[in-house]
């Protein structure tokens, strides 16, 4: 059993409170680590520490070259380590083993991108009027929390502290509290570079008590959080006390719409790694297929066809395609959606069922599942399920796809399957959306923003739009003629106010 622990201002530490909780392997039910559930001292600890360490200049008065090669050596050593953190992805989360080994490779690939353009130019200059020379620079926003989630847990710690070191900041991150052991693992790694004492500060802990107070606290500067739109909703509020930055990547419903001269199998096949991935678990899942009405029935039948063929077991099996849920929490929650969606009588096609056959009975597993016959008011067709639960709605025109996909309170990502580009490009640019694919689904890179539209929420990040939201922008003016204004006192008198006439 891995012991895990805090790390504060360059120590080890276990909470002050001395509470511990376990952390549970979905697939089979077992204890795999023990960890220190934090509370509100030890992030007011972690939060000092970080503010110390931001105030001495002992990060941001680095050349980016020089921030730039820790975050080298920490990509290097994460692709070292990549087997080993893999297992413990995978033993955390439940996902297949195949999925953890691609989040690790983006997380190195995220490290290395900040690495690579935090030492590109940046700024900007002005022509403005002589004899003033105008430019901008971008410095670091200074203290940053970092609340992460439980679905790609290495990865989203990945994207937010790449950017905020590169940038000069110091940091205090959260993981979700049941998935915090690859983070760990990264702390240590972070150690080992020698990352300078009090930059970088891991709590491990609650959200209420934990996350709310690094949104909290006046000594951050910025949350960057990745989660919930509920809680996204509670953290604006939490960081309003000192006008914090806040950046947000919230959930979403997102709507992948297929069109009848799609190309058929490309688009059943984007379909299901739409939904299917890490158990749907993802934020911009398709969670909603859209289908034209003359090919719907043929799509359903050899969705459900390919659906039925998912090989569901322990993320560690070789042949595994699709794994457990992450918690037995979470589990219940989806299949109480399942059951909604049964109340409210939309029609289950495949799937609705927790598996408990072949050894997945301590584990949390969930039939592939599809929803047909659904109307748009649905709670099921609205809210953002987060499991392997696929909703299908019928459109007969571009018109009514376009409605139909931007009629929920999201907007996060959205696919478009059509073999007529130029029809493909106009419904994509309707659509209230910050991440879109034609004829794809689900591609994500570092080099490219991230984050979505309405509720789906605020910022992005990745690519040079993650990087320029951990700075604050400067203006600086300089005066190239240096004398006198004359603005005041140009006319000669020894009286403060002008004397005013009445005739
Ligand atoms: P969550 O909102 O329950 O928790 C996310 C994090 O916030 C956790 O670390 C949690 O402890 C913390 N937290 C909870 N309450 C808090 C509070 N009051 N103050 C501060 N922190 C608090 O989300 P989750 O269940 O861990 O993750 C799933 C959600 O994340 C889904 O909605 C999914 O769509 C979203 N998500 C979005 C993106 C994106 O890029 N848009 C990526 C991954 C996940």
């Amino acid at each position: 059993m891995y012991k895990l622990r805090m790390f504060i201002n360059g120590e080890w530490k276990d909470s002050l409170n001395e509470q511990k909780s376990h952390i549970i392997n979905p697939a089979n039910g077992t204890i795999i680590a023990e960890a220190p559930s934090g509370n509100e001292e030890d992030a007011s600890m972690a939060i000092d520490a970080a503010r110390r360490a931001f105030d001495s200049g002992i990060w941001s008065d680095l050349s980016a070259f020089e921030r730039a090669s820790y975050l080298y050596k920490i990509a290097d050593m994460i692709e070292e380590n990549a087997a080993e953190l893999s297992k413990l992805e995978t033993e955390n989360t439940g996902k297949p083993l195949k999925e953890s080994e691609y989040d690790i490779a983006d997380a190195v690939g995220c490290f290395r991108y900040y690495a690579g353009i935090v030492t590109k130019p940046s700024g900007q200059t002005y022509h403005v009027t002589d004899p003033v020379q105008a430019m901008v620079v971008r410095e670091p926003v200074g203290v940053c929390g970092l609340i992460a989630p439980w679905n790609f847990p290495l990865l989203t710690g990945a994207w937010k502290i790449a950017p905020a070191l590169a940038a000069g900041n110091t940091i205090v991150f959260k993981p979700a509290e049941i998935t915090p052991v690859t983070t760990y693992r990264l702390f240590e790694i972070m150690k080992e570079v020698g990352i300078p004492d009090g930059v970088a500060n891991l709590v491990l802990g609650g959200g209420a008590t934990v996350g709310n107070e690094i949104a909290e606290s006046d000594k951050v500067d910025m949350v960057s959080f990745t989660g919930s739109t509920s809680t996204g909703r509670s953290i604006m509020k939490s960081a309003s006390g000192n006008i914090k930055n806040i950046s947000l990547e919230l959930g979403g419903k997102s709507p992948n719409i297929v069109f009848a001269d799609a190309d058929f199998e490309t688009a059943v096949d984007y379909a299901l790694n739409g939904i299917f991935l890490n158990a749907g678990q993802v934020c911009n899942a398709g969670s909603r297929l859209l289908l034209e009405e003359s090919i719907h029935d043929k799509f359903i039948e050899r969705l459900i066809e390919k659906a039925k063929k998912i090989r569901v077991g322990p993320g560690d099996h070789p042949s595994t395609e699709m794994g457990a849920l992450v918690s037995n929490e979470h589990m219940n929650k989806v299949l109480e959606y399942i059951q909604i969606g049964l109340d409210e009588g939309a029609k289950l096609a495949c799937g609705g069922k927790r598996m408990t056959n072949n050894g997945l009975e301590n584990g949390y597993f969930v039939e592939p599942t599809i929803f047909v016959d659904t109307k748009p008011d649905m709670r099921i067709v609205q809210e953002e399920i987060f499991g392997p639960v696929l909703i299908v709605q019928k459109f007969k025109d571009e018109e009514e796809a376009i409605q139909l996909a931007n009629d929920t309170p999201y907007g996060l990502a959205a696919g478009v399957f059509s073999q007529d580009g130029a029809k493909a490009l106009r419904v994509i640019k309707k659509i209230k959306a910050g991440i879109t694919w034609i004829n794809a689904f689900n591609l994500a890179y570092n080099e490219a923003p991230w984050g979505g539209y309405k509720q789906s929420g605020i910022g992005r990040g990745l690519g040079t739009f993650g990087l320029d939201t951990f700075t604050e922008v400067k203006q600086i003016n300089i005066n190239l003629d240096v004398k006198p204004t004359e603005w005041f006192n140009s006319v000669e008198s020894d009286m403060g106010t002008i004397a005013i006439s009445n005739s």
